[in-house]
């Protein structure tokens, strides 16, 4: 399978042709366009079969570029294509595998720009014109963030409020094509399968980040919500306390977008030396510019830091892998970043460290003999791995589908008016403390105790308006608890249903209606139009957005005028999977095909 692989940064374009075929991988073509001004721009090109180029050309811009490709791959010699596989930096929560680019993914990944601004805006300007050039080749996008998909919700977790939680403020991490490229070529080194090893990824290019691969799954990396949590990088700050906010604002009188603005672009190396090159960092450095000095010292330290977190995070490490610009090509570097990590097993042999060769894939070990943990410097091949997904993708049937957001329900009570009046008194209503999601529901100021033969509950909540019958929705362990066995129901299903005792501060009722919750969906007509299903249907969810990733089976579409579209499970389900509140589920299933 021929895969061309597009790497579109604002103002350059790297791709890549690969063929994937019968187990084996050829780099068939590595090119890239960058440098564009006064109408023309640099191309830079090489063959597996020895042929190349480099020189300007009269494109203009990116588009000019993109539209020229096809041209050019004929004129090499390549004149079709099976897929084209795009890198997308930011894929939320709800990409957590290659994706094909169409009409219902774009407008998501648009809705996610503001998580990338810098990247993700490049990365689909480059998807629409491959489209517009190839419109009847497949086209699939591999995002920086899905790697990191794995992480535990204490990893992703901000500690801010939860109404900023639920607008999506959480950590994702980036550069996952790449930690899971060169963690998977440093197990191919060491003999040993991925899921074995605890490994530390550190990708030192432009753009900068360490990442925490615990048996085969990135636990922790030290991007955040955006590409700028983290190391030191060429521009960009990495980690800097949030109050510089505020502080800058009054002392400085800058506005967010500006402040924002030089932490992208005008921090990092280039903040701390005029220059955002490692090269010119080390040169002024050697000849005793103390601001460059002080640079390097800034910059090994952050990454000798999170690299000591992270292997107590996981509780042991196996491999430090050094990639990117940086990681690749100064031996310095990694020689400031690995010394003072004696104590944890990690001895460079400096005389390896000195003489690094990357040729054909190579991967070499740099410890000392001796070492506990080992220490490895290999190139990235982002644009292999994209290709590699992309054929991967292509060769199952379709699953990851459609996305919902995941709400989970902890125990509560619907009540009758009658009920309302028995547990309240004569002529009590229910009062709207919150709003629910679904239109026109509320969570009640109104509280009663549940009660069963072996324990109670008390202060379970009340949601309204209140409805023909009362119902008790609770959790299998919750049953454990009251003594009462309830059988798992749909909403509103209730005949045959145990009894229990509700207490409330005027009165008390015995009533039916206690039931376990049948995990559903909430769909509006119009999602459901769209992705083809009916009501009453069985879908298998699949969270892998947090926690340890699960698969719901039997989940019920409930398809309701004006619903907001969403799950929703109870307490057990949501610690079973270990899912947290602003998860997503991807429906998947056979015939569940965007
Ligand atoms: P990347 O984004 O992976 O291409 O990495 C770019 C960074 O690698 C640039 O900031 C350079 O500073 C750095 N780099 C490339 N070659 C060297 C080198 N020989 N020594 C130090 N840094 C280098």
């Amino acid at each position: 399978m021929r895969i061309l692989v597009f790497n579109a940064g604002s103002s350059s374009l790297k791709f890549g042709l690969f063929d994937t075929g019968n187990g084996a991988e050829r780099h068939l073509l590595k090119a890239g366009y960058d440098r564009f001004r006064d109408g023309g721009c640099d191309l830079r090109w090489s063959t597996d079969d020895g042929r190349g180029g480099q020189g300007r050309v009269p494109l203009a811009d990116l588009g000019a570029a993109i539209a020229a490709v096809p041209g050019f791959l004929a004129e090499q010699g390549f004149d079709w294509i099976d897929a084209v596989g795009h890198r997308i930096a930011h894929g939320g929560a709800g990409f957590a595998a290659p994706a094909p680019l169409d009409d219902t993914t774009l407008p998501e990944i648009e809705a996610l720009t503001p998580l990338a601004p810098l990247h993700n805006p490049a990365n689909l300007a480059a998807v629409a014109l491959a489209r517009a050039t190839w419109p009847e080749v497949p086209q699939y996008g591999v995002f920086d963030t899905s790697f990191h998909l794995t992480n535990p919700a204490f990893a992703t977790t901000y500690a801010v409020p939860e109404v900023w939680r639920q607008a999506g403020l959480r950590r994702f991490g980036f550069h996952g094509t790449s930690h899971k490229y060169v963690a998977l070529r440093a197990a191919e080194v060491i003999g040993q399968p991925l899921d074995r090893l605890q490994v530390i990824s550190c990708h030192l290019g432009n753009g900068a980040s360490v990442c925490a691969i615990n048996r085969g799954r990135s636990m922790d990396s030290s991007m955040g919500l955006t590409p700028l949590e983290g190391l030191v990088m060429g521009t960009r700050s990495g980690d800097v306390d949030p109050g510089a906010f505020g502080y800058l604002s009054r002392e400085l009188g800058l506005s967010i977008p500006q402040i924002e603005a030089a932490l992208y672009n005008d921090s990092g190396l280039k903040a701390l030396t005029g220059s955002p090159d490692m090269r010119d960092a080390e040169d002024r450095a050697a000849a005793g510019d103390a601001a460059a000095q002080l640079a390097i010292e800034i910059y090994a330290y952050r990454a000798r830091k999170y690299i000591g977190a992270y292997a107590a995070a996981m509780g042991g490490v196996d491999a430090i892998v050094f990639t990117g610009g940086i990681g690749e090509n100064s031996a310095s570097m990694r020689r400031r970043i690995c010394d003072g990590l004696e104590f944890m097993g990690v001895t460079l042999d400096h005389d390896r460290n000195a003489r690094v060769d990357l040729a054909d894939r190579a991967a070499p070990e740099l410890q000392a003999w001796g070492a506990r943990v080992r220490v490895i410097v290999t190139e990235t091949a982002e644009q292999l791995q994209i290709a590699r997904e992309v054929a991967q993708a292509m060769a199952q049937p379709v699953r990851v589908a459609l996305t919902v957001p995941v709400a989970v329900s902890a125990r509560h009570v619907h009540l009758s008016q009658a009920h309302v009046e028995a547990l309240f008194g004569p002529g009590a209503t229910l009062t709207a403390e919150f709003p629910l999601r679904q239109p026109g529901n509320f969570g009640a100021h109104q509280k009663v105790t549940v009660e069963g033969p072996k324990g109670r509950f008390e202060n379970v909540r009340v949601l309204g308006p209140t409805r023909g019958r009362t119902q008790i929705e609770v959790s299998r362990t919750d049953t454990f608890v009251l003594g009462i066995d309830a059988p798992v129901r749909l909403s509103g299903d209730l005949d045959g249903t145990p009894r229990v005792r509700l207490v409330g501060p005027a009165g008390q009722v015995e009533t039916d209606g206690l039931i376990i919750a049948a995990r559903h969906i909430h769909m509006h007509p119009d999602d459901a139009a769209r992705w083809g299903l009916t009501d009453g249907q069985e879908v298998e969810v699949e969270v892998a957005g947090t926690g340890r990733g699960i698969t719901f089976a039997h989940t019920v579409v409930r398809i309701q005028k004006d619903a907001f579209t969403e799950m929703h499970i109870d307490t057990d389900e949501a610690n079973a999977g270990g899912i947290v509140a602003g998860a997503d589920g991807a429906l998947v299933g056979p015939g569940l095909c965007r």
